[in-house]
């Protein structure tokens, strides 16, 4: 006796949302799941996911050492079954099918069910060995980035190209600043006609005249740009004060409408099963992740920042020349602080000025092992 493939399938076997909502708008029948055996459940023909799962395996490739795997690399080691690394990228499966030859089974049927034969594409198998990589030889830009920060320590040079199309994309993060006060700290403080200690104010406290400029993130030495922060403490962190020591807060007032660059503005949620462009947006985002941790990463040594700041001096310099006014990042020195860069200081004006004291710094530290790096 022949028994009937497998067709039906329920929400049970999922649990991406997009797959569940397809499910539920489409689902005319209930009975029993043909693939997690779930009773009584809302069923659809797995031909009804088969456009959503084709979009989705597509970013997969199989296995093959010196195309998708580099030769010095196993393919057996690098590779994992499609089920498996489309769950363990997308999480697809519900626990009751994940990891499970039901699984396998459930993503075979779907992909058959209205596979193109017409197409000339070898139809994908569930469990043949796959990367998700491209090629070994194409990097994602956001690695591409990543080599470009080491090489420019050691060779200044260096020039790097970042995609036309994060070029006009990179858009999508430009924003009015939406508070009009920022905060700038100085160590230190003056005193007044009769010997009190007062707060640094007007130009002392503001961004530095050029011969005095230092190198900094944003900026070459006799550059002048203003580093700022969204929050007084952070301000007061990213000074490094040691404990007792006084500082100077400064408040600045944004005088003008000022486009800025957002860095902690949220990724987009990426839907492979929707998205048709959606390896490209996993891509752009994950280069916009790195550019933050680029521009928010504090120092290994604080002797040569004429070197150590290269990467996001040009890094800088690229966003300047696409019309942004500043940058805001993350910092590095205050949990969840915000840092601004604005290119021209005379986009803000000095208020008001306060005097605070140190009074704990905290610190903690490990062993440093190189491999971490
Ligand atoms: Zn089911």
């Amino acid at each position: 006796m022949d028994y009937p493939s497998p067709e039906y399938c329920c929400p049970n076997c999922f649990a991406h949302p997009t797959l569940l909502s397809i499910i539920e708008d489409e689902s005319r029948d209930e009975g029993r799941c043909d693939f997690c055996s779930s009773e009584a459940v809302p069923l659809i023909h797995v031909s009804a996911l088969c456009k959503a799962f084709h979009n989705a395996v597509r970013i997969y490739h199989p296995a093959d050492s010196g195309s998708t795997v580099a030769p010095w690399e196993d393919a057996w080691d690098k590779g994992e079954p499609l089920y498996q690394a489309l769950d363990g990228g997308c999480h697809v499966f519900s626990d009751l099918l994940s990891g499970t030859e039901e699984a396998a089974r459930l993503l075979q049927a779907i992909l058959e069910s209205g596979w193109d034969d017409d197409s000339g594409e070898p139809l994908p198998d569930a469990c043949e060995l796959v990367v998700a990589r491209r090629s070994w030889v194409h990097q994602t830009p956001a690695e591409s980035w990543r080599d470009f920060s080491y090489a420019i320590l050691h060779d200044e040079s260096l020039d790097h190209y970042i995609p036309e199309s994060v070029d006009e994309d990179i858009h999508i993060l430009k924003r009015k600043l939406s508070q009009d006060t920022l905060f700038r700290a100085q160590r230190g403080f003056a005193t007044d006609q009769f010997g009190r200690k007062v707060p640094y104010t007007g130009k002392r406290i503001g961004a530095p005249p050029p011969e005095k400029a230092k190198p900094g993130r944003a900026n070459k030495q006799c550059e002048v740009v203003f580093y700022a922060a969204e929050q007084r403490e952070t301000a007061v962190a990213e000074v490094r004060p040691a404990r007792g020591l006084l500082v100077s807060v400064g408040e600045f007032e944004i005088n003008q409408p000022t486009n800025i660059l957002d860095l902690l503005h949220k990724p987009a949620r990426v839907d492979p099963f929707v998205d048709e462009g959606f390896e490209y947006w996993i891509d752009f985002w994950s280069l916009m992740q790195e550019f933050a941790q680029s521009l928010s990463k504090p120092l290994e040594r604080d002797d040569r920042p004429e070197i150590d700041y290269r990467p996001t001096q040009w890094l800088t310099k690229w966003f300047r020349n696409r019309g942004f006014d500043g940058i805001r990042y993350p910092s590095a020195l205050h949990e969840n602080g915000v840092n601004i860069v604005l290119f021209d200081p005379r986009q803000v004006t000095f208020r008001e000025s306060s005097l605070v004291k140190v009074d704990d710094v905290e610190w903690s530290f490990s062993p440093y092992r190189e491999e971490e790096e």
